[in-house]
């Protein structure tokens, strides 16, 4: 099977499949279906999941195509704007400080923030919904407190934005289409993407 198996226990009662534009397949289970029973589940689906995992792959050649240097310079200006005021709004809130903003388009994160409170966004967060752009501001504002992704800090997150969860999801489903469109001339190929936006790494990047 192709595509990246992502399971997701929760309280609900019955098994779910969902293949996402990623062509992650996505696996909601109840807390007590073991590991095997999960298994079993996935190989009496397996038609399903190839011809769907087919469509995906077809849905995905259809994608816009990539971004030209004039659209990113047009939303890095957007963004140059916008964005610093949506930090300067939240960071009392937050109750932190920061450094620099920078405004950047790296295929491998939203934002970030380096040990010394420069923060770092990513241009696209301008063709996100308003509440999204303000997710990842906090996000990475928490991170000025909490240069980790622990309780602590998602609970940070919370106390600003109850529904961060949300949020956050809009960005794990629609945030890879767009960094798609940022390949391949204008990035390095080497690197990969993780949509959701908790596949930090070091240094408290979203
Ligand atoms: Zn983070």
């Amino acid at each position: 099977m192709e595509g990246q198996l992502e399971v997701i226990r929760s309280r609900r009662k019955t098994v779910s499949l969902e293949i996402r534009r990623d062509l992650t397949v996505v696996v909601r289970a109840p807390w007590h279906m073991s590991d095997q029973a999960i298994r079993r589940f996935l190989r009496d689906k397996q038609t399903w999941i190839e011809g769907h995992l087919a469509q995906a792959m077809e849905r995905r050649r259809e994608l816009l195509p990539p971004f030209t240097e004039g659209q990113l310079l047009e939303l890095k200006q957007q963004a140059t704007r916008a964005i610093p005021a949506r930090v300067a709004w939240f960071a009392p809130t937050v109750g932190v400080s920061y450094g620099r903003v920078a405004i950047g388009r790296q295929i491998s994160r939203w934002g970030s923030c380096s040990a010394v409170g420069n923060l770092n966004f990513n241009c696209l967060l301008m063709l996100c919904p308003p509440e999204v752009l303000d997710y990842v501001v906090v996000h990475e504002l928490c991170h000025r407190k909490h240069m980790n992704h622990s309780r602590a800090f998602w609970a940070e997150v919370e106390r600003v934005l109850p529904d961060y969860q949300m949020r956050r999801n809009w960005l794990k489903e629609h945030g890879g289409a767009l960094v798609e469109r940022l390949r391949p001339k204008t990035v390095d190929e080497s690197l990969s993407f993780h949509p959701d936006t908790s596949g930090c790494s070091k240094g408290g990047a979203v």
